[in-house]
């Protein structure tokens, strides 16, 4: 009989994709069916209510198109807990693995912590963290680019230390990771007053790591981040790769915080392993929790976040004018906002209504034509051997004459530029390159740049052709 409950989240499985599944489906459980009731349990008060809010609907119609009729559901939080009360996350672990023993995907490798957020009942309220007013998940739109990040940044500030540990968010430039980071920040600083949150980035951290150091001021700084650290929040960690001295440091604060329980979330432009110059072991580190990545948002997505950021900023403008700027800017949020800004600013100083024409005129040059794919590096390939009369395939090939080995350079230093692809990637692209060979081609080429005004404006004739009408002339 039970059988209703598993053949229903399989058919499910697919539509969701494996990790939204793994993380929100797989721990709810069927304990038992009662006529048209089934008992369900959840492994804690937060699940139960993230389940029911987001995918209750869909199961329950999933199961009525199977059975050919309706059933309700009865959901029992197997923990005791109250929202606010503290609860080790040691217990709460054991328990939400305890209905169905399957963890989290990407946790599988991760050794349990030892020991949990420890809270002392007479702990006095902790200092304020250093966070930006406006980024908090009040206002942090929702949308299938950015879902998993934001709801694991959710899970992690109702569960602090307990789930997700670490929370690795990435993705490119102003799509929402340093909001999530504080908007963590700010929940768990509302809600467990006491908890010790530092939040900063990694280029900080670097910097008073090495300041400590020099000031024999260590200890102040272990205190800081080893100690007296409840939840540590770091943004841009991609900065410390190659540094190997802040790199072994992070590794020990790191270390020490996690064996605590303590809850660490970090955010980065790339996936771990793209990282050219991480140490491996702190790699590995990092994809022990739940890995996350933010999109680009889409076009349903940047409207809510235009008109979200237009009321909060006062700025009347129509639907079908938020519609329009919506189509136009389509590459990241935060460019998204700044050019409702200057369109509203532009319009406030001419005195004149913000219409579709107006934002036209006023974002132009920046708009993202509709059609426009992103680059690829087969046509960075193209337009480079055009340029310089070479075969593609003498690109992708050994010879090293310096009529072929200066535009592989710089077709590798543009793919590089203007490409999300990691040196790995595009030497592989290269006819199976080392990533070595890449990074000293960019490196050429950006010297060169500086000597060879030839080249220099070779390098930017091609990139004003390859980035088309974006192109900054
Ligand atoms: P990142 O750290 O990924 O470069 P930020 O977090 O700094 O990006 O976001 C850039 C700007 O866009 C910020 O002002 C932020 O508030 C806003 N933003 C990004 N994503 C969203 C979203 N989903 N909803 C509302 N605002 C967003
Ligand atoms: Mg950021």
């Amino acid at each position: 009989m039970s059988d209703i409950w598993s053949e229903a989240l399989e058919g499910l499985e697919p539509r969701l994709g494996a990790q939204t599944f793994d993380l929100w489906l797989r721990p709810i459980a069927l304990r038992k069916v009662e006529d048209d009731r089934l008992h369900l349990t959840a492994p804690s008060r937060f699940m139960k209510e993230w389940f029911e809010n987001h995918y209750l609907g869909v199961v329950l119609d999933e199961i009525r198109a199977r059975e050919g009729r309706a059933f309700k559901v009865e959901i029992e939080v197997l923990s005791a807990e109250e929202p606010r009360e503290i609860v080790p996350a040691s217990a709460a672990r054991t328990r939400a693995l305890e209905p169905t023993p399957a963890p989290a995907p990407t946790a599988v490798a991760a050794p349990a912590p030892a020991a949990p957020v420890q809270v002392l009942a007479q702990r006095p309220r902790a200092e304020a963290p250093n966070l930006s007013p406006r980024y908090r998940f009040e206002s942090f739109i929702h949308g299938a680019s950015n879902e998993l990040a934001a709801s694991a940044a959710w899970a992690v500030a109702q569960e602090p230390g307990a789930r997700f540990n670490p929370l690795f968010i990435y993705g490119g430039v102003g799509l929402g990771k340093t909001h999530l980071l504080h908007a963590v920040g700010h929940y768990l600083h509302a809600t467990r007053p006491e908890l010790r949150i530092t939040l900063q980035s990694a280029e900080r951290f670097m910097n008073e790591f090495i300041t400590s150091v020099r000031a024999n001021a260590f200890d102040e700084f272990r205190r800081r981040y080893r100690d007296e650290c409840d939840v540590l929040l770091i943004d841009d960690i991609q900065f410390i790769a190659g540094r190997d001295r802040t790199m072994d440091e992070f590794f020990h604060v790191f270390n020490a915080l996690y064996e605590a329980g303590k809850q660490i979330v970090v955010t980065a432009d790339r996936v771990p392993a793209d990282m050219q110059g991480m140490e491996d072991r702190l790699t590995s580190r990092l994809n022990w929790g739940l890995v996350a990545d933010v999109k680009a948002p889409d076009l349903e997505t940047r409207v809510a976040i235009l008109r979200q950021k237009a009321e909060s900023d006062r700025i009347e403008i129509s639907d079908a004018v938020t519609l329009h700027i919506a189509t136009l800017i389509r590459s990241n949020v935060r460019e998204l906002e700044g050019a409702l800004v200057r369109v509203s600013t532009f319009a406030a100083l001419k005195g004149v209504p913000i219409t579709a024409e107006f934002a036209s005129s006023v974002l132009g040059d920046q708009a993202t034509p509709e059609s426009s794919a992103p680059l690829t590096i087969e046509a960075i390939q193209k337009a480079v051997a055009n340029h310089f009369s070479v075969r593609i395939a003498d690109l992708k090939g050994p010879r090293r004459h310096k009529g072929i080995a200066r535009p592989r350079m710089i077709a590798m230093y543009l793919a590089r530029q203007m490409t999300t692809a990691s040196f790995p990637e595009i030497g592989l692209r290269f006819g199976g390159k080392d990533h070595s060979t890449v990074i000293n081609a960019c490196k050429r080429i950006d010297a060169l740049q500086a000597h060879e005004p030839e080249l220099a404006a070779s390098v930017q004739a091609l990139r004003s052709l390859l980035s088309g009408s974006m192109a900054s002339a």
